[in-house]
């Protein structure tokens, strides 16, 4: 059983087939997925509700983008407070920093980072931690937000943020970026993230992995990187769809009939 922990199904390049993505997924043999619920802004958060609403085999979570930090007013954390009340809201994010696009400013997305940490501790849910050219800073708020839980997803930071990320007891998650050819630093840390920490996703409809590169991604396609990552590690894709299932479960809370 394999499960796509992020994805964005929301995203309107799903809107011609986003049926027929799900049973493609579902035919390859993906028993649960996470829609993030970030949509275009702080305003559309609660985007993957009613995704996840008519499939018992889809969760989602809610927060604000960093590329989206600047857009936030003080009501939208009164909504995603609201919002995370919902049954299948399992975690409050993507939230985190992105520095490379850097699509809001800094200090903001600092700002609207720590009050999502906060809010996730408050409430007792884990985040969703996207970062990108921002090791230092991402380590630096979630020590300060420890003991928190969570995970980094589409991990492409350096190792010492991998090492820093499983000292406050984090997961880390793959996206089809680790199948690059050119993601060989990557790979490597995929290959020793302990099994009890790793997680797999597509980020859908953006990364598709190899050999699908450059088309738009899809939750089915979390196969291709299970696969690949099942090679590099030794072991057979079932042992590794059973050890990431169970840490989606252990990390989310919820688990498959
Ligand atoms: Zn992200
Ligand atoms: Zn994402």
């Amino acid at each position: 059983m394999l499960i796509d922990s992020h994805a964005h199904l929301d995203d309107p390049r799903f809107d011609s087939d986003r049926d027929a993505a799900l049973q493609r997924a579902w035919d390859a043999g993906i028993r649960m997925i996470l829609t993030i619920g970030n949509g275009s802004g702080p305003d559309q958060m609660g985007c993957g509700i009613p995704i996840a609403a008519g499939h018992d085999w889809i969760y989602t979570s809610v927060g604000v983008h960093p590329h989206d930090a600047g857009k936030v007013e003080e009501r939208h954390y009164a909504q995603m407070k609201e919002s995370s009340k919902y049954e299948k809201v399992v975690a409050i994010g993507e939230t985190g920093l992105d520095y490379f696009y850097d699509n809001s400013p800094r200090d903001v997305q600092r700002e609207v980072f720590r009050r999502q940490l906060a809010l996730a501790k408050e409430l007792d849910m884990p985040v969703i931690i996207h970062t990108r050219d921002a090791d230092i800073d991402t380590e630096e708020i979630l020590k300060q937000a420890a003991p928190i839980r969570g995970v980094i997803h589409c991990f492409t930071s350096g190792d010492k943020l991998a090492q820093r990320a499983l000292e406050l007891g984090f997961f880390i998650s793959f996206s089809g970026i680790v199948t690059f050819p050119n993601a060989k630093a990557l790979s490597e840390i995929a290959r020793r993230v302990p099994a009890d920490r790793i997680l797999l996703e597509t980020d859908c409809p953006y990364l598709a992995p190899v050999p699908h590169r450059g088309k738009r991604n899809e939750p089915s396609f979390v196969a291709d990187t299970a696969r690949f990552v099942a090679t590099l590690r030794g072991i057979a894709l079932d042992e590794l769809a059973e050890q990431t299932a169970a840490n989606f479960h252990r990390l989310f809370g919820v688990k498959t009939s």
